[in-house]
């Protein structure tokens, strides 16, 4: 299996390869070059599987030649020993709840198996691995917990102070050790900047620098992996089903896409983003604008102007966008409005329906799935025939990581699970810098530069 870069301008690599790039030369992003497709009977087996049985069936077919059976099993074992709950929320409606990982997000799907692959793979003769990440919210805890503690590999996590929660601040500023983080003093897309200028500067090129992003490979592929899992425990091969994904860099749904061509029944795609709409506007419009800068909304982990999955988005409808959100060759808009339902949510309506889902169902939801919680719920309204389909709306985050805003709202706060607990205590360390690239170079050189 190769990998190709979705800029087009790059030799194809292997697994390997794409996975401690991150980024392209070209500046795009890797993409399988075909997609492996599952039989039926495949699919109808995974009902008596484990999800970390389920995620070697996957992850082989993506690995194979580079990884013993036994390894991978035993990888995948280690990474996801929590609950996946689907929880059943109406009649024939479920909740995916991707929240009972190290650090209660869905992002630590992803970054449990990339720190695991990372360590597997790595040159364990080699320089010191500098693991760069910028971000919005969570994605900097579950990197930064998923790779303390690994010999020979060191983090460093950029976040915007004023847009991540106390406790998602305390994930990544309590482990120090081989995690350093660092407040950039403006918005997500600054860090992001920052991550992306690095990877292209040649001053560093002696460091060997990777990208836990969710451009990164080996951050996409675990993430079709619970898609193919909710569908064994809800459904008989083959009725499809509908998944409602929040989204904001557009891994989560990139990985539905995947599991989709791969051969799950998945009929639709409901892509759900807060106030920043440049994707469902463009699927409206078919004029791509990002929007910049961010909007700030209380589902910060989707704070995000201008998506760098889309780029994978794109490349999978046969069109072709460069890292600057310019499009080169057009997708196929058709099947692309086909297969996803694209919707943006206000924080109104965020909070509105976190309050309705508890007073109605005891459904407990935070500002990240109720967006997802919305964006179905304007689906299935504007179904016109037909009984209700099978549905899953994904949650990505436990609720206890927003205490502040589920207390206004509800009147208590949620029970904290194992997960979190013990963070509000431990002893918190970070560097402040400017959103500033010299800045961020300078760092980099005197700490890592031969
Ligand atoms: C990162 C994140 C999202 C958005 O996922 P993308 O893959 O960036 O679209 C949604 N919810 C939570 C809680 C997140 O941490």
């Amino acid at each position: 299996m190769q990998y190709i870069s979705t800029n087009e301008n790059s030799p194809a690599v292997d697994f390997i390869s794409a996975l401690f790039r991150g980024q392209a030369p070209d500046r795009g992003l890797y993409m399988p070059e075909s997609i492996p497709v599952l039989g039926p009977d495949e699919i109808r087996s995974m009902k008596s599987k484990s999800y970390p049985e389920i995620a070697e069936i996957i992850l082989s077919r993506y690995l194979a030649g580079h990884i013993a059976p036994e390894r991978l099993s035993a990888l995948c074992r280690d990474a996801y020993n929590f609950d996946v709950p689907v929880e059943s929320a109406e009649d024939r409606l479920y909740i995916l709840r991707l929240d009972r990982g190290p650090t209660a997000s869905f992002k630590d799907f992803a970054a449990a198996m990339m720190a695991r692959l990372m360590s597997e793979f790595r040159d364990k003769g080699g320089k010191r691995l500098v693991v760069l990440t910028a971000t919005s919210g969570d994605t900097g805890g579950a990197v930064a917990r998923a790779f303390h503690g690994i010999p020979g590999i060191d983090v460093i996590v950029l976040f915007p102070p004023g847009e991540v929660s106390g406790r998602q601040r305390r994930q990544m500023t309590t482990l120090s050790g081989n995690v350093t983080a660092i407040a950039v003093d403006g918005k997500f897309d600054h860090c992001q900047a920052l991550v992306k200028n690095a990877f292209a500067d040649p001053v560093l090129g002696s460091i060997d620098l990777t990208s836990a992003n969710s451009i990164n490979i080996g951050r996409l592929l675990p993430q079709s992996v619970y898609y193919a899992y909710a569908y064994s425990r809800i459904a008989d091969h083959p009725e499809p089903m509908v998944v409602s994904v929040p989204s904001g860099n557009f891994g989560d749904m990139m990985g539905a896409l995947l599991a989709r061509r791969m051969g799950i029944p998945i009929s639709r795609v409901v892509v759900a983003t807060n106030s920043n709409d440049e994707v469902p506007q463009y699927l409206t419009t078919g004029v791509y604008r990002k929007i910049d800068p961010s909007r700030v909304c209380i589902s910060n982990a989707m704070n995000v102007g201008h998506p760098s999955n889309l780029a994978r988005v794109v490349s999978l409808y046969g069109g072709r966008m460069d890292e600057t959100g310019a499009v080169i060759r057009p997708p196929d808009m058709d099947a692309m409005r086909r297969d996803l339902f694209a919707i943006s949510v206000s924080d109104a309506e965020t909070r509105d329906s976190i309050r309705e889902a508890w007073t109605d169902g005891r459904i407990l939801l935070e500002p990240h799935g109720a967006v997802g919680w919305v964006g179905l719920r304007r689906f299935l309204e504007l179904r016109k025939n037909g009984g209700r389909p099978l549905c899953v709306a994904v949650e990505t985050a436990h609720p206890a990581k927003f205490p502040e805003e589920i207390e206004r709202l509800l009147g208590f706060a949620p029970e904290i699970p194992p997960s979190l607990a013990g963070l509000d205590s431990g002893s918190e360390s970070w560097q402040d810098m400017p959103a500033d690239y010299e800045a961020f170079r300078a760092f980099l050189a005197e700490r890592y530069a031969a």
